[in-house]
């Protein structure tokens, strides 16, 4: 990986958890993986099963092929939507062609979507907060193209124009900053009295957890390395968390991304991952880092996550196949 002046003192690599896959993650490549399986390459997946290249690689170099549209995907195929969610229109296309859809939607980025229809049916206007064209944003918004506003800072709370300040409802993309959120929805709240919410709720457990135990180690830690993709959301809110404590912090793909120089003078380093980069990433930027010299691992455990989400219904196991 990198070349570091020699390094004798032990340098601490401090371990926050959770870190790494989540249960929606962790499904959406299971679907993609059991499909390949089932029903053989190619399994067509409409934009990346969820944002690691790592994972995008990987599967694809085991037949899944990835497109950005469905007019990529030829008639009858087998296609999956992605982890981020698709606008209803998009189902509404693949059925329309006859595509056999499997939805690998995290079932947290569904019930967003369940919660915009809800509230657009009931005639509120729905105001997103989340980032301009995010995958799960565009779905969000397709649920109600019509009702919702999308803001991304209390300046556009401040500049919104709504039909009806009675009839809102505010709703989030689930990786952002906690923090983040319950500025911007303080910020609506002030604006519109009457809006309806649950301040930072629609962010996932996940996204929080990992933003909580970035949290309690970063004034412990010199360097924060975050193994993610660029345009994982989840894993640029860990780099800006540590930033925003003063801590140098870096997003890197994987190992070979370090750059020797943020290593100088840094006797203790946090390693984390975002919930689309695999576990074994970490272990290769621990095993890079104690090839510099001594290192003390120090696990530092905030919460143990459970959660698990269900297979879609076509591919769980049959009655019959179960495990006894
Ligand atoms: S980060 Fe959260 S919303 Fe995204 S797949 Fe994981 S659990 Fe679901």
């Amino acid at each position: 990986m990198m070349q570091e002046p020699q390094a004798t003192a032990t340098r601490r690599v401090l371990l926050p958890a959770p870190r790494s896959f989540c249960a929606g993650v962790e499904r959406a490549i299971e679907i993609v993986e059991r499909l390949l399986e089932e029903h053989g390459p190619p399994v067509y997946v409409r934009n990346q099963i969820v944002h690691n290249a790592h994972v995008v690689a990987d599967l694809e170099s085991r037949g899944a092929v990835f497109v950005g549209e469905l007019d990529e995907v030829p008639d009858d195929a087998l296609v999956v939507f992605s982890a981020h969610g698709v606008a209803p229109a998009v189902e509404r296309e693949a059925a329309a062609r006859g595509l056999d859809a499997v939805d690998a939607t995290c079932p947290l980025v569904a019930k967003v979507h369940a919660e915009a229809k809800r509230a657009a049916e009931g005639g509120d206007t729905v105001i997103l907060i989340g980032h301009e064209g995010h995958e799960e944003v565009v779905g969000t918004i397709g649920v109600a193209p019509d009702r919702t506003l999308l803001v991304e800072s209390t300046d556009e709370v401040a500049a919104l124009d709504v039909p009806d300040p009675a009839r809102l409802t505010y709703l989030s993309q689930t990786t952002l900053a906690v923090t983040e959120v319950e500025t911007i929805a303080e910020a609506l709240k002030r604006r519109f009295p009457d809006i309806k919410g649950q301040g930072a709720e629609d962010i996932c457990y996940a996204t929080s957890n990992r933003q909580a135990a970035v949290a309690a180690v970063v004034d412990e830690a010199d360097l924060v390395l975050v193994v993610g993709s660029a345009n994982s959301s989840n894993s640029n809110r860990l780099v800006e968390l540590a930033r925003n404590a003063g801590v140098s912090a870096h997003l890197i793909e994987d190992a070979a991304a370090i750059d020797p120089a943020w290593l100088a003078g840094a006797a203790n380093v946090a390693v984390t991952a975002g919930a689309s980069a695999p576990p074994q990433l970490v272990d290769e930027v621990v095993r890079s880092l104690a090839a510099l010299g001594p290192i003390e691992i120090v696990e530092r455990v905030h919460t143990h996550e459970t959660q698990e989400f269900l297979l879609p219904q076509r591919l769980r196991p049959s009655a019959a196949n179960r495990p006894r």
